[in-house]
């Protein structure tokens, strides 16, 4: 999609550095990071929103770049978050999983 910003870091507009890559989807720091550790994983493939993903090759591939990370950035040990947006909820309408951390348990 020509004026989404997602896909323009997918189409290498913006010069990012991908953590990761494979066929279906990228991974790169968010520029406003709310944790020391905080990426997005997202697909290539223009995506409004969680409803509308059709391809299981996609949440295989989101799978293995969040498990990876979490490994490369010891959050196994230290706690993460992922939150997916939907619409309403979003401020960019490409589907993206954030991944955050460490995380503090919270007090209960
Ligand atoms: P939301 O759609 O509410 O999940 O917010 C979009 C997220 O994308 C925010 O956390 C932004 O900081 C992040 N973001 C927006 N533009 C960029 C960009 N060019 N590079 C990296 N992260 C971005
Ligand atoms: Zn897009």
């Amino acid at each position: 999609m020509d004026s989404c910003i997602f896909c323009k870091i997918v189409r290498g507009e913006f010069d990012t550095e991908f953590l990761y890559e494979d066929e279906y989807v990228v991974a790169f720091k968010d520029i406003h990071p709310q944790k020391p550790v905080h990426i997005l994983v997202i697909p290539k493939e223009h995506v409004k929103e969680f409803s509308q993903l059709k391809k299981d090759e996609v949440l295989s591939s989101v799978r293995k770049a969040i498990q990876l990370l979490i490994s490369e950035n010891d959050l196994q040990e230290n706690g993460y978050r992922i939150e997916v947006n939907g619409g309403g909820s979003q401020l960019v309408d490409h589907l993206h999983f954030h991944l955050m951390g460490p995380m503090e348990k919270p007090i209960v």
